[in-house]
């Protein structure tokens, strides 16, 4: 009888494993139509200066809407885009059809918003990327100054010489750079002022308690400190309540991003129609 469920329990195993392969391969050749079939768009999320409760800067996020799944989160497609070259093909469009946007409403509105846009560790190792920003500044008139790129702090710590001279060289370009979900790898005060950043965010994993629980908000503090520190400017993300708002600010926080005070949606939605 163990043997009949010991077969089981291995078929059963075998049947999970062939499954999970079949939906990854499935989901890239998806992946790759949806590149091709406009499937891929960017929401754009408010980011708000916490002194003047301005809308200063908005972040693109990528969507994918799948004709038949619906909406696929870019936490699931991402890692599988980063291990083909596909990241490389979304993240040139995505920079391409951002600044393209802003640019517009930049001109039409008068909108002077900063755009940030994410760069996968995949972008930095690519050598195309340097003249894919160039191009993309250069092709809608957006002012490099006007572009912030966000490089997750793992990313930035995996290979520490090669990222800082990748960021050295968009930094020639003019354009400014962040980095994201800070607090999450393990980067040294040093190690953040070599690499000249602009920007710090802080990430969502910390925000979440700071109303609730004083270690939490103790940790914020600090981390608020240290950036400011290196003149960086602190963004919150992920701030999910007014309590959490007036805290950040009473810490001196610059600027705060979360459902709070606006989620992703379609630039129309944000900007109003073109
Ligand atoms: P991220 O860059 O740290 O972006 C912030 C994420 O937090 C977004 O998730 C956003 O929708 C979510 N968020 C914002 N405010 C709140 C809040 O108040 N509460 C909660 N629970 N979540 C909030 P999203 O859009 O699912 O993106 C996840 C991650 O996928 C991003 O994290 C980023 O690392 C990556 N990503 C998204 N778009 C791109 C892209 O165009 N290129 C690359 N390379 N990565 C991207
Ligand atoms: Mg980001
Ligand atoms: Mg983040
Ligand atoms: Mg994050």
């Amino acid at each position: 009888q163990a043997k009949t469920l010991g077969r089981g329990r291995h078929h059963f195993f075998d049947v999970g494993l062939r499954e999970r392969m079949q939906r990854r391969l499935r989901m890239e050749q998806d992946l790759r139509d949806a590149v091709h079939d406009g499937q891929l768009w960017p929401a754009y999320q408010p980011v708000v200066d916490l002194r003047t409760g301005e809308m200063v800067a908005v972040e693109a996020l990528l969507r994918w809407t799948h004709p038949r799944h619906g909406a696929i989160s870019p936490v699931e497609f991402i890692p599988l885009a980063e291990e083909s070259d596909l990241i490389n093909v979304i993240g040139k469009e995505m920079l391409r059809a951002t600044t393209r946007e802003l640019a517009a409403r930049r001109g039409s509105q008068g909108l002077d918003l900063t755009l940030k846009v994410n760069l996968s560790t995949r972008q930095l190792d690519d050598p195309h990327l340097v003249p894919a920003v160039r191009d993309a500044l250069a092709g809608t008139g957006l002012p490099a100054g006007a572009l912030c790129l966000e490089v997750t702090e793992s990313a930035l710590m995996r290979d520490q010489e090669a990222a800082a001279e990748v960021l050295a060289s968009l930094r020639s370009l003019g354009v400014l750079l962040a980095i994201d979900d800070f607090g999450t790898g393990y980067s040294s005060l040093a190690q953040l002022r070599r690499l000249t950043l602009d920007t710090l965010k802080i990430d969502r994993s910390f925000i979440t308690g700071i109303a609730e629980s004083r270690d939490a908000a103790a940790i914020v503090t600090s981390i608020i400190a240290m950036a400011h520190a290196v003149d960086l400017t602190v963004i919150a993300e992920g701030v999910e309540s007014a309590e959490q708002v007036d805290l950040l600010r009473s810490l001196g926080c610059d600027q705060a991003q979360g459902y709070h005070l606006g989620r992703p949606v379609p630039a129309a939605e944000l900007f109003g129609p073109q």
